[in-house]
């Protein structure tokens, strides 16, 4: 792979392309490609031995002209500056694409959480939430899951909180376990809306559904639900990978064996009757009719992406295809439907858990899944409008004209405050 894209370059390019199309001043259109505020700071914890380990966490405040921050949280060894802020612009667009009424926010903290016991987590996750407390709030800013963060992690952040301003506010985060005011939905929404915008998208483009090929890069919770459901719709799951290797199998796999696989050795790799040799790199590059890359940023640079075959690529993870691999990609005959749109049932239902925690009063599952649905395919139409309205180089242009717009409404009929 060639050189590694840096994400806030992605974020910023991705904004300029599409601000060609909006009407906005370089003033505002500078506002629109940096964040309001990012706090860094080092965490010093005790480990299980009585020894101090310290930890470098981020917490970026991208846009608030909307609503709440709100984003999600990393662990991480890769996690950096550059790519919290990168992560923290794309939920403002992701949000604002799917017309949900939060700004965007992420924070992440550089820690392979493998390396390190429950009770050394839970301290680290702690005293984030300790130097968190005075930025978040559930009219401020309301953090999520991301990348190797869950339940567990939201309910000691909750916890944490509420402890120190000694009150209960279930909506200060949300991803939290049902118990714990959680939202039933919620562990699957990012994989259904993956899901929902794979079928808009082959119905958009009139290709069959039943007896699709679909390769998916990356089997945690984005990969592995968008895999069962999408195979739910009848396509056939012919290639899966995670961080330790990737199996293939023409006539496909039924994803949940491959994830009680997955639980019981640690990875998908060496499952039975998977063709050998086959690579991540295989995986991204094959003839299929579906491509979900779920895994991090980064995954197809330019380099890559002349080599990739799929007819459509839906974005699981965020921004796993860099600018460089979209301007080859527009060039060829594969679709593209970004991340913005076709992860965003995460934080979408985030958004009804914490309506839900405002009202005390709880959904049931079918109602999270018919409301998740009706947001995502009404974002769908908005966005292939706009694409066909502005006759755009690609979908994800078309995201950022919409998403642009509706943040720029909210700052210009708010007026400016020094
Ligand atoms: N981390 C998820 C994302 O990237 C969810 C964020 C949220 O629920 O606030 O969209």
């Amino acid at each position: 792979m060639s050189e590694q894209a840096n994400p806030f370059e992605s974020l910023q390019e991705q904004i300029d392309d599409a601000a060609a199309y909006v009407d906005v001043s370089e003033g505002v259109l500078e506002r629109l490609k940096h964040p309001e505020r990012v706090l860094e700071t080092n965490l010093s914890v005790e480990m299980d031995d009585g020894s101090v380990e310290v930890f470098r966490a981020f917490r970026s405040q991208f846009n608030g002209d909307r609503g709440p921050y709100k984003g999600g949280i990393r662990y991480h060894p890769g996690v950096n500056r550059d790519e919290v802020k990168a992560l923290s612009g794309w939920m403002v667009y992701k949000c604002a694409v799917v017309d949900i009424p939060y700004g965007g926010g992420k924070g992440g903290i550089v820690i392979d959480p493998d390396e390190y016991s429950e009770g050394e987590l839970e301290r680290v996750t702690r005293s984030f939430a300790k130097e968190l407390r005075p930025l978040i709030g559930v009219n401020r800013d309301v953090p999520a899951p991301d990348v190797n963060t869950g339940q567990r992690e939201m309910n000691w952040i909750k916890d944490t909180y509420e402890t120190l301003e000694n009150t209960t506010a279930p909506g200060v985060i949300t991803g939290k376990a049902i118990d714990s005011g959680g939202s039933a939905g919620r562990v699957e929404a990012t994989g259904r809306s993956v899901m929902l915008t794979a079928r808009e998208a082959f119905d958009y483009l009139d290709k069959e559904m039943e007896g699709a090929s679909v390769a998916v890069q990356g089997y945690g919770n984005a990969g592995w639900i968008a895999a069962k459901l999408i195979d739910e719709l009848g396509a056939d799951i012919v290639a899966v990978s995670d961080s330790s290797g990737a199996i293939y199998r023409e006539e496909g796999f039924d994803p949940r064996d491959v994830k009680d696989h997955k639980n019981e050795t640690g990875s998908v790799a060496d499952y039975p009757g998977a063709a050998d040799e086959f690579s991540n790199e295989d995986l991204l590059t094959l003839d299929v009719d579906l491509l979900v890359p779920a895994a991090l940023e980064n995954a197809i640079d330019s380099d890559l992406a002349r080599d990739v075959d799929a007819d459509v690529v839906v974005e699981a993870a965020n921004g796993p295809l860099t600018p460089g691999a979209d301007d080859v990609l527009a060039e060829t005959d594969t679709y593209v439907f970004p991340d913005i749109l076709a992860n965003a049932g995460g934080v979408t239902v985030s958004y009804f858990e914490w309506v839900q925690n405002r009202q005390r009063f709880y959904w049931s599952e079918q109602r999270v899944n018919d409301e998740l649905e009706t947001i995502i395919t009404k974002a769908f139409d908005d966005l292939t409008d706009a694409y066909e309205q502005h006759d755009l180089a690609n979908f994800r242009t078309a995201a950022y004209v919409v998403a642009i717009q509706r943040v720029l409404d909210a700052y210009e009929e708010s007026g400016n405050w020094p």
